[in-house]
């Protein structure tokens, strides 16, 4: 069997954890098993490698960006490959060049173009353990880029289809998905197994379990992966296409994303044009707006309105900025900037045939005083914006009013 397993920063955090790392890989290749390990930067020291560069200018070059962070994943896969050795297991380390990862040029975020992992097959099929540095890729060029905060998840994912793996498996410090992030709401359950679009949804709404254009990527090429703690042998939770079964479940997990941040343009000329002047400008910057909320216009005379967005927080003081300069040109009287929102959200596929979701968690949220300012749906999620301060507990309520108590 072909397996790919990943193994995030907290299972690499030390070389007592490598050890640990080593010896679980020592098993399944005694079994006959050929493996790939995809290994992340050793828990804290991406974050670390980020606040030096910070220390020295405010936005560094990306391309030196990436040059940096790349080397926090090669220090890992080099000690694993020696922790293997010292068990006397067959192992190479590959950086993502080296494994044929090949991106696009967007430094930070780039996205893999096409993978050809001539030596990464060469060396399983000589019997070695093939360790491959996650989160990395090179252009066409030879550039060394990044995909993304959590990437490595990415790589493990992307390398598993094209080396058509017969198992994915996503080492973390939890030991599966859980219906809400268990050191927020203690009483959240483990799931046996979630489909990719709810995985995706909840990952894009908070849950940083799984990087989630990682989940993208697992659904577009149909592969399934487990999420298991490298701390124990209990089973995770497996991710895949969605079955009948699924639907009978009405909300699968709760989230709680506390990375945005809002704006408010205060009595703003009610006219066609306006919101398309206002978003071509804030798309033109690269910033993704999220959710949108405009007021209906109640003085017919002067019809004007009130419109909020949400953006990253990271994205706030750009975007900001180009509000205030917009806000003469199209006559809005005032740009108001909120950091202290926390977005909750509430994911299943079964909502899709369940009326009275929404009431029940606005219902909830009400009961508890928590004030409601921007709410969003799709299919299978509803999410809202609540003041920071209430989100956690918000959470818990939610949790406990959907998924506590249930058979
Ligand atoms: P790794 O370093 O292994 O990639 P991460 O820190 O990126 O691990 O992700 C694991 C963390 O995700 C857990 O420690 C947990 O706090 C958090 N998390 C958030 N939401 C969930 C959820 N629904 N289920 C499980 N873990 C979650
Ligand atoms: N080391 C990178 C990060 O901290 C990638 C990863 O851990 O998946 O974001
Ligand atoms: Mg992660």
């Amino acid at each position: 069997m072909l397996m790919v397993q990943k193994f995030g920063g907290t299972s690499v955090a030390n070389p007592e954890r490598i050890k640990n790392v080593a010896s679980r890989v020592t098993t399944y290749h005694a079994q006959g098993h050929q493996i790939v390990v995809v290994v992340s930067a050793m828990s804290g020291v991406t974050d670390n490698l980020i606040k030096m560069a910070k220390e020295l200018m405010p936005l560094p070059a990306e391309r030196e960006m990436d040059m940096l962070l790349a080397t926090g994943e090669q220090t890992t896969i080099a000690l694993t490959a020696m922790a293997l050795h010292a068990l006397e297991v067959p192992a190479v380390s590959l950086t993502g060049a080296q494994a044929g990862i090949t991106t696009d040029g967007v430094h930070t975020k780039a996205k893999i173009k096409n993978i050809t992992p001539r030596q990464v097959r060469s060396l399983l099929n000589e019997g070695k353990v093939v360790i491959v540095a996650g989160f990395q890729g090179q252009t066409p060029e030879g550039q060394i880029t990044t995909l993304g905060r959590g990437g490595s998840d990415l790589t493990a994912i992307a390398l598993a289809a094209v080396l058509k793996a017969d198992l994915c498996q996503i080492y973390t410090d939890v030991d599966g998905v859980y219906t809400a992030d268990p050191r927020i709401v203690p009483e959240a359950r483990k799931m046996a197994e979630i489909s990719y679009d709810e995985m995706l949804e909840l990952s894009g709404l908070g849950a940083k379990v799984m990087q989630s254009r990682s989940v993208e990527f697992a659904k577009k090429f149909g592969v399934p992966f487990e999420v298991r703690s490298s701390l124990n042998d209990n089973p995770g939770t497996i991710v895949k296409e969605e079955t009948r079964s699924m639907e009978g479940v009405v909300i699968r997990g709760v989230s709680l994303d506390e990375n945005q941040a809002k704006i408010t343009l205060v009595q703003v000329p009610d006219r066609p044009g306006v919101a398309a002047q206002i978003f071509k400008t804030i798309a033109d910057a690269h910033i993704n707006v999220d959710m949108i909320v405009q007021n209906i216009s109640l003085t017919p005379d002067a019809p004007c309105t009130d419109l909020s967005f949400t953006v990253d927080k990271a994205d706030l003081l750009k975007a900001a900025k180009i509000i205030d300069g917009l806000r003469r040109t199209i006559g809005a009287r005032e740009v108001i900037a909120d950091e202290k929102i926390g977005k909750l959200s509430i994911v299943g596929v079964g909502m899709r045939s369940s009326p009275g979701v929404a009431a029940k968690m606005f219902e909830t949220l009400a009961t508890a005083g928590v004030n409601i300012q921007m709410i969003s749906t799709s299919e299978i999620k509803i999410s809202v914006v609540v003041d920071i301060a209430k989100g956690k507990e918000a959470m818990r309520l939610v949790h406990k009013a959907f998924l506590e108590n249930q058979a």
